[in-house]
């Protein structure tokens, strides 16, 4: 029989979605980032259900949910049971103090558009359990278990930007997160007269965890290399372009496009970074175009729909700049577009792209916005 449950919820809590303004892959190589929390979310309601070791998820939004024991928690044949599950592992490894509970969530965050759907899902259900079982967690220690959930249930070997963006954002700020030493400067977003509109490809290639895996294997493979010439080369955030270049010939071709994407990548997060502090607008565009060349050329985690939507805003003056945001093979794009031709630049877009492709995209107008919060309803 179909499981299901419903109750009045002790604690409820908001995890939101992120975009990324810019850094894309760098997080695993121990760069730079800059992102955001976006007003869309999943929402959780959670009661203690008086048992010790039994528990109950529901998906709202999936319709569907599962029974867990605490003491028999492991890996299912089921994807989204994963992160419910590997966030419970990890917690486990870190406390005894956690009991039976009852779980339902609902989302308006779309699932595998590079909104990330999965942090948000992590780090809301840890967030919660952390709450109702006064666990004791810190924030920080909630992102980083939540990040390890999805290493070894979700199978995907994420760096930590995305739990960390959903729990630590800052309404109106953007955050530049020094993914090495996990400083972070949080950065007035002031836009106007611009906006940040999402056109949602609706398209999620396969491809996406398996070959993100590849790229960080591809860039450790990359360090190595570095690392002849440079031996105190740690990362690929401790290589220049000169010292790339000079590993060039000892490198083969894919391996250096790589790099050169991340070591070109960690900067133009800085370059953003300042732009945004100087209200430099039209910095901000051209660095996102040229982000998306990279992410395109170099790093081959596009797809042709993100790269038609992507070079379709450039024939807008009133677009300032695009890329795809997240992790690649479909999802969003992110575009700057002034406020007045924003309902014409939707139109034209999704008319232009459902002819090419036959796919009615979404669009999504987004303003950044805290980070994981609970109340008592
Ligand atoms: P993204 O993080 O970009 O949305 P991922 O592939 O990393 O894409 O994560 C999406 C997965 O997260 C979904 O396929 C599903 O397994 C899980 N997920 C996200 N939101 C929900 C939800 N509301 N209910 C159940 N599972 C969800
Ligand atoms: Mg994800």
């Amino acid at each position: 029989m179909q499981f299901t449950i419903d109750f009045i919820p002790e604690l409820k809590v908001v995890s939101p979605g992120r975009i990324n303004l810019i850094g894309e892959h760098t997080d695993y190589n121990m760069g730079y980032v800059l992102p955001t929390a976006i007003e869309k979310n999943i929402t959780f309601g959670f009661r203690k259900n008086g048992s010790d070791t039994k528990c109950g998820v529901y998906s709202k939004t999936f319709d569907t949910g599962f029974e867990i024991d605490l003491n028999g928690i492991a890996r299912s044949g089921v994807e989204w049971e994963n992160y419910i599950l590997g966030v419970l592992n990890e917690i486990s490894k870190r406390t005894d103090k956690l009991r039976g509970f009852d779980c339902i969530l609902e989302s308006n965050l779309p699932t595998g558009s590079g909104l990330s759907s999965s942090a948000a899902l992590e780090c809301g259900l840890a967030y919660g359990l952390n709450e109702l079982f006064d666990l004791g967690l810190t924030k920080l220690e909630l992102v980083q278990l939540s990040q390890t959930a999805e290493h070894t249930y979700a199978g995907t070997q994420c760096g930590i930007m995305d739990q960390y963006a959903s729990v630590m954002s800052r309404e109106n700020h953007l955050i530049l997160l020094d993914c090495l030493t996990l400083e972070a400067q949080y950065i007035p977003i002031d836009l106007d007269p611009y906006k940040i509109i999402l056109l949602n490809t609706k398209v999620s290639h396969n491809l996406a965890t398996s070959e993100y895996n590849v790229r960080k294997r591809e860039c450790e493979q990359g360090v190595s290399l570095v690392k002849e010439k440079f031996p105190e080369v740690d990362s690929l955030r401790d290589v220049t372009g000169d010292m790339l270049k000079a590993c060039k010939d000892g490198m083969p071709d894919k391996i250096f496009k790589r790099c050169a994407f991340i070591v070109a990548e960690n900067a133009r997060v800085l370059q953003m970074a300042d732009a945004f502090k100087a209200g430099d607008h039209a910095k901000v565009g051209q660095l996102l175009y040229e982000a998306h060349q990279g992410i395109s050329e170099l790093y081959e985690v596009s797809c042709a729909e993100s790269d038609f939507l992507v070079d379709f805003s450039k024939s807008y003056p009133s677009v300032l700049g695009a890329r795809q945001t997240g992790g690649g093979f479909g999802g969003c794009t992110l575009n700057i577009v002034h406020r007045d031709a924003v309902a014409e630049f939707v139109e034209a877009a999704t008319h232009a792209y459902e002819e090419k492709f036959g796919i009615v995209l979404e669009p999504y107008e987004v303003e950044p916005c805290g980070g994981t919060g609970s109340f008592v309803p």
